[in-house]
C-alpha cells in the first residue's frame, strides 16, 4: 500500500472544513492562505520528515517566511494595517495543519518575540527591532520558563535584573526556549533584584553572559530548537529594557494573546488528523473492502470531524471577541485548554485508526501524535488554564496554591 502524500491532501483550501468557517475571511485573505498552503506544498513538503526526523531546524525556509509578508505590517514604517485575529489565527491552523513545529517556530517569533516587542516596547524599541523582525532577518525568542519554574513561573520567576549604572545585570537560567539557539533577539524576563517586579528585557546574541544549549532528545516537535539558557552576569544597557515591561501582569497579556494562538494550532492539527486518517481509511482496504466502509471506523472519523469543526467555533468566536477587544484571560486558557484536549484525542484516535502504519513516520500522523503531547503542555498546561478558568468562574477564588 503506497504511503499517503500528505496532510497536505488538497491544495485547496482547507479540505475538511465542513462548516465553511474560511468563508468568514475576505478573499484577499483566503488568498494569502493559499500562498501561505502553496509555500508549504513546494518548499517544506519535501523536506519536513527528514528534518523531524534528524531534530534540525531547516533554515532554507526563513526566506520563504519572509517572502509571504505575513508580519510585513509590523514594521513601524509599513503603511499595512494590523491583520484580524481571525485571520492570524487561520495562519496558525494552516501552519499547524501541514507542520506544528513549523506553526510554533512562527509563533514564538512573531506572537511570542515580536508581540513583547509590539506590547511593551517603546517607540524606538520597535523602530529599533520590528523593522527587521517583521522581514524575518532577525528571528526572535521568548525567555520565560525556568528549570525550577513553568506553571508557577509568575510568583517563582527566580531570574534576576540588578541596576548597574545605565545598564543590568542578568543572573539565572531558562529553559524550554524556542528558537533561542540561533535567535539574534531573546525576550527575557527577570526580577528586579530592588522591587521584585518582573522586567522583560531584549537580549541580543552574542552579548557576554548569555548561553544558549540545545535540549536534545525530545520526542516532539523536533524541529523546533528548544533551548537551556544560562545568564551569567549578562550585561545589557538599559535601552534594551522594554519600556512598558513592568509586572507580570504585562507578561500575562502576551500570553492571553499567544494561548488563543495555540488554541488555533490544536485546531490545524485536529484538521491534519481527521484528513490523514479519513485518506487511510480510503485507501486501507481489510475484509475485502475499504475500512473506511466499517461502521467502527466511520465513528471515529466523525468523532475526529466533530472535535475539529466544534473546536474551529471555539477558536473563531475567540478571535471575534480578540478583534473588538474584549476578551479576557480565562476565554483564551479555556480555548487552549479545551482544543489542545480534543487535540490529544483526535490524534490518537487517527493512530487508531491506522493501525500499525501509524506510528511509522512516512505515514504522517506519528509525527502529529508526538507533536500534539509538546502543544497540550506549552504555554501553560491544562491545569493551569483551568485553574485561571476556575478562579474566574468563581469569582476570584485562587485554587493555585503558593
Ligand atoms: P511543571 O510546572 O513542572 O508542571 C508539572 C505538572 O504539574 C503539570 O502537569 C502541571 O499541570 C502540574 N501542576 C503544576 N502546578 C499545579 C497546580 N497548582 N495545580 C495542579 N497541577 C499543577 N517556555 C518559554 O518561556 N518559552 C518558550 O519558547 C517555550 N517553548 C516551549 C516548547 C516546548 C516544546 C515545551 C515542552 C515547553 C516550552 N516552554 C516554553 C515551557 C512551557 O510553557 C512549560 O513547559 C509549561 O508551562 C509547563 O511547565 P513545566 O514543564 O515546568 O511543568
Amino acid at each position: 500500500m503506497p504511503t499517503p502524500s500528505g496532510p497536505y491532501l488538497d491544495k485547496g483550501l482547507l479540505p475538511s472544513d465542513f462548516y465553511a468557517y474560511e468563508d468568514l475571511l475576505s478573499e484577499r485573505e483566503r488568498e494569502k492562505i493559499e500562498a501561505v498552503r502553496e509555500f508549504l506544498h513546494t518548499q517544506a513538503a519535501p523536506i519536513v520528515d527528514d528534518y523531524w526526523a534528524r531534530a534540525e531546524f531547516p533554515f532554507q525556509l526563513v526566506e520563504g517566511f519572509r517572502d509571504l509578508g505575513l508580519t510585513a505590517w509590523a514594521d513601524p514604517d509599513s503603511a499595512e494595517s494590523r491583520p484580524s485575529n481571525l485571520f492570524s489565527g487561520f495562519i496558525a491552523l494552516e501552519l499547524a495543519h501541514f507542520d506544528a513545529s513549523l506553526a510554533t517556530f512562527f509563533g514564538v517569533h512573531t506572537g511570542l518575540a515580536m508581540g513583547t516587542v509590539l506590547a511593551c516596547g517603546s517607540e524606538e524599541q520597535k523602530r529599533r527591532w520590528l523593522p527587521a523582525m517583521s522581514r524575518f532577518e532577525k528571528i526572535g525568542a521568548f525567555g520565560l520558563t525556568e528549570p525550577h519554574g513553568g506553571s508557577d513561573v509568575a510568583g517563582g520567576l527566580l531570574t534576576t535584573a540588578r541596576r548597574d549604572g545605565d545598564g543590568w545585570i542578568l543572573d539565572g537560567a531558562k529553559r524550554w526556549i524556542g528558537n533561542a539557539t540561533f535567535a539574534d533577539l531573546v525576550v527575557i524576563w527577570a526580577r528586579d533584584a530592588e522591587t521584585h517586579h518582573v522586567l522583560g528585557f531584549v537580549v541580543e546574541k552574542d552579548t557576554p553572559g548569555f548561553t544558549a544549549t540545545k535540549i536534545e532528545n525530545k520526542m516532539a516537535l523536533r524541529i523546533v530548537q528548544n533551548a537551556d539558557i544560562v545568564l551569567d552576569g549578562c550585561r545589557v544597557p538599559e535601552a534594551n529594557r522594554l519600556q512598558n515591561a513592568n509586572s507580570f501582569k504585562d507578561t500575562a497579556t502576551i500570553l492571553r494573546q499567544t494561548r488563543s494562538g495555540v488554541a488555533w494550532e490544536a485546531v490545524g492539527v485536529m484538521f491534519a488528523a481527521y484528513e490523514i486518517a479519513l485518506q487511510y481509511a480510503k485507501e486501507r482496504e481489510q475484509f475485502g473492502r475499504p475500512i473506511a466502509g466499517f461502521q467502527l471506523v466511520q465513528d471515529l472519523l466523525v468523532k475526529m470531524l466533530g472535535n475539529a469543526t466544534a473546536s474551529c467555533g471555539m477558536v473563531t468566536r475567540l478571535a471575534q471577541l480578540q478583534d473588538a477587544s474584549v476578551y479576557r484571560d480565562e476565554q483564551s486558557a479555556l480555548a487552549k485548554a479545551q482544543c489542545t484536549v480534543r487535540m490529544r484525542e483526535s490524534v490518537g484516535w487517527a493512530r487508531e485508526l491506522m493501525a500499525g502504519n501509524g506510528i511509522v513516520l512516512d505515514y504522517k500522523i506519528g509525527r502529529f501524535v508526538a507533536d500534539a503531547e509538546a502543544i497540550y503542555s506549552y504555554e501553560g498546561t491544562r491545569e493551569i488554564q483551568a485553574l485561571i478558568v476556575g478562579r474566574a468562574v468563581t469569582g476570584g477564588l485562587s485554587a493555585f496554591v503558593r
